[in-house]
Parts: structure tokens; C-alpha cells; sequence
């Protein structure tokens, strides 16, 4: 058996969503710039998807763009405000649980000397607080990004009080809504930027949009012919945008029954997972993604949890050292408090709606195997004298 558990990485390609995409990756190969019919068609399909898109998240067409990706469109957010901004100042306020689209942009423009930045705190959940928000507002803020969900332990943030506070003190709202789209409602009254990305709910990979609110310029980071209204330069990806807007139209209608689905299958697993000993379910108990699913096992390495379910048949993954290249635990974790250790031992299984009640089944099966491999192995773990362990339930 083999079950795919790590939706959060991506997702499949939905088949309704290539049968969309097909006539523009074969017959219908016009560029959307030039004149004749078979361009038209192209410009009308990019148009329609503008409109399905902007439809699906409630906003006007005219405030939609199309990316290259989610990445992209994060990097369009925060270098177009400090662009369009310059003169008020460069302060930008961020949290501490960000996609790295998000962390790692910032990290090299404050480097750079380019931006100055804030990056707030995060309680034991993955929240992070209106109040402290507004503490770190200044007079030069040009800024605020902060996710709608978190891709690791899937904490959904009070996006609509957080933004709120922002558009109270005139400063403008970013939020990488990458996980959240598709997957939970939105709410984006007072945000003025938002990313999404296709390949997060059913659609293709390499291929993002961006909301923009209208009334607001920002300076784009492609020039060039000056496609998607001077913002994003480069021959539209038709197919790909078809795709996207395929996918979000499928994933917002169908909302309610795949999240029913979805959650159903997270609970059984969690609650399954939660009978192994020293096992620590991550980010919030009921603000959370429907289906993720995070645990931290203690004396357990991430990384031989996730080969361990490979060879069972599980696409699983972690945000242990290993699989990006350092010694540190994922910032994640460590911004929720967890110790080193105990943030090494993660696991994240995030679901969609193809997966089955029997898969789950087997997921739970081929964790508590792994787990108890691992420990066996582990001179950390000691059966006999349990106590001796490390022990985290005050941190936790
Ligand atoms: C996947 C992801 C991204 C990056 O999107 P890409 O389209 O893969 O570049 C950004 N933010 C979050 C929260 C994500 O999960």
C-alpha cells in the first residue's frame, strides 16, 4: 500500500483540473499578447481564469495577478512595499513562524541593509497576539506579513483581528495564504496583499497568484513587456493559470464536504498517534489546517521516522536536521518553545481529500512501528526506567 501523507508539500494534480489545462498545452498554444484568433482565445482563458480567481476569494478581477509561484508572489508583497513605500520608512513586521519564502527574503534584504525588521513572538500554539502586534507598529512600519496557516504544524492565525490592528494604524497587511487557500474559508477585509500558489490544492506546480488590493502600486520585481498590467513581466503560463483557477474554483465549491472528510481522517490519526507514550501533538488543538496533522515524539529522530514510513509505503515528512542541510531543529518548533531535542523527534502527515479511513489505518500502524524501532534503537530511551527520560509536558 501506498499513501500519500504529505499534502502540505504539494498535491496531485486533480484530474478535472488537467482536462482544463490540456488544450492549452497542445492546440491552443497562442501567446495572450498577440492579435489574431488564436491569441484571443489565449487572452480570453487568462481573462475568464482572473475572474474565477478573483470569484473564488471574493475580490474584484482587477485586483489579481498571476506568478510563477507562491515564493514569487511573497517576494513580490515585501519588495513591492518597500518600493512603493521608500519614503515612510522600511520596517517591516513579521512572526516568527514564517515560510522561509517569507523568513529568508527578509533575512537577506535586512542584510543588505534594506529593511529593518521585527519579528514577533509566537505562544505555545503557533498564535501570534493582536496586542503584541500593535506594540511593535512604528511610525516608519511600511509592512505587516504574517501567514494565514502554518505549513509545519498548520496553526490557522486570527488573520481578520491581525489585520485589522494594521489597517487601524494605516500600515499595509501581507499574508501568505499559500496553505490556507482552498482549504479553509478566508477572511481578507483589511488585507491587502495575499499569495496563493496552484500546486497546494490540486493544481499545478510553478504557477501563483497575488491579490493586490486596488488603490495600492507597488513596483514590479520582473520588467519587461509589461504583462499582468506592468507588475509581472513574462509570456503568461495559460495552461498553468487555467489550472490554478480550475483547482480554487473545485477547492472552494467543494469546501465543506473535503473538510468534513479531511478533519475526520486527522482526528482518527491524531487520536491514534496520541496513545503513544510520550507523544506531543504540535500547534493549536482546533485553530489548525483540517488536514494536518504534527507530532513530536520524544527520542525519536525525525529524519529515520520519515525513511521508516518510506519503506512502509508512507510519503511522510519532517522538520528534522537533517533534511535541510543544518544542525538546527525547524524555527517552527523552536519559536512554539519546544526544546532542541524534542524538536528533532517531528512528524508532520498532512491528508487531502483522496485519502481513505483504511489508508489512515495504516499510517497509524506504520508510525507506532517506526516509533518503536526508533526508540528501540535510541540510547536516549530506556524502557525500564521511563522517568529518566526527558519529559516535556510543562513545556507542552
Ligand atoms: C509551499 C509554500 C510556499 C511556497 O510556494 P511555492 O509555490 O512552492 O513557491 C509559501 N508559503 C507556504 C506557507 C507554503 O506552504
Amino acid at each position: 500500500m501506498f499513501v500519500y501523507a504529505d499534502h502540505a508539500a504539494t498535491t496531485p494534480l486533480k484530474r478535472e483540473v488537467l482536462d482544463a489545462m490540456m488544450p492549452y498545452l497542445t492546440e491552443q498554444y497562442g501567446n495572450a499578447s498577440s492579435v489574431y484568433a488564436l491569441a484571443r482565445d489565449a487572452k480570453k482563458a487568462l481573462e475568464a481564469a482572473r475572474e474565477d480567481v478573483a470569484a473564488a476569494l471574493g475580490v474584484d478581477r482587477r485586483e489579481i495577478y498571476f506568478t510563477g509561484s507562491g515564493s514569487e508572489s511573497n517576494n513580490l508583497a515585501i519588495k513591492g512595499a518597500l518600493g512603493a513605500l521608500e519614503r515612510k520608512g522600511k520596517h517591516i513586521i513579521t512572526s516568527a513562524t514564517e515560510h522561509h519564502a517569507v523568513i529568508h527574503t527578509l533575512m537577506r534584504l535586512q542584510k543588505c541593509g534594506l529593511c529593518e525588521l521585527t519579528i514577533l513572538p509566537v505562544d505555545k500554539y503557533g498564535l501570534v497576539s493582536p496586542h503584541v502586534l500593535r506594540a511593535a507598529i512604528k511610525p516608519d512600519t511600511v509592512l505587516v506579513t504574517i501567514m494565514t496557516a502554518n505549513n509545519e504544524i498548520g496553526t490557522i492565525q486570527p488573520i481578520g483581528e491581525l489585520s485589522k490592528v494594521a489597517r487601524e494604524h494605516n500600515v499595509w497587511f501581507h499574508t501568505d495564504a499559500v496553505q490556507a487557500a482552498g482549504h479553509i474559508p478566508m477572511s481578507i477585509e483589511n488585507v491587502d496583499m495575499l499569495s496563493i500558489s496552484a500546486h497546494k490544492f490540486g493544481g499545478p506546480k510553478g504557477v501563483g497568484a497575488f491579490y493586490l488590493r486596488s488603490g495600492i502600486k507597488i513596483p514590479p520585481l520582473v520588467d519587461g513587456g509589461g504583462h499582468e498590467g506592468g507588475l509581472r513581466s513574462g509570456t503568461e503560463n495559460i495552461a498553468g493559470i487555467v489550472g490554478l483557477a480550475k483547482a480554487l474554483k473545485l477547492a472552494v465549491d467543494n469546501l465543506a464536504s473535503n473538510t468534513l472528510k479531511v478533519a475526520a481522517i486527522s482526528k482518527l490519526v491524531t487520536q491514534r498517534l496520541s496513545e503513544i507514550p510520550y507523544s506531543h501533538l504540535t500547534g493549536h488543538p482546533d485553530m489548525r489546517l483540517p488536514g494536518t496533522v504534527s507530532f513530536v515524539f520524544e527520542a525519536v529522530e525525525g529524519e529515520s521516522l520519515v525513511l521508516g514510513l518510506d519503506t512502509r509505503g508512507v510519503a511522510a515528512s519532517s522538520a528534522s536536521a537533517c533534511s535541510s542541510g543544518t544542525l538546527d531543529p525547524s524555527h517552527v518548533l523552536l519559536a512554539i518553545g519546544l526544546p532542541h531535542e524534542i524538536a528533532h523527534g517531528s512528524l508532520r502527515l498532512t491528508f487531502g481529500e483522496e485519502n481513505t479511513t483504511k489508508e489512515a489505518e495504516h499510517v497509524v500502524k506504520a508510525v507506532s512501528e517506526v516509533v518503536a524501532k526508533c526508540r528501540a534503537m535510541s540510547p536516549l530511551w530506556d524502557d525500564d526506567k521511563p522517568t529518566e527520560r526527558f519529559w516535556s509536558e510543562s513545556v507542552l
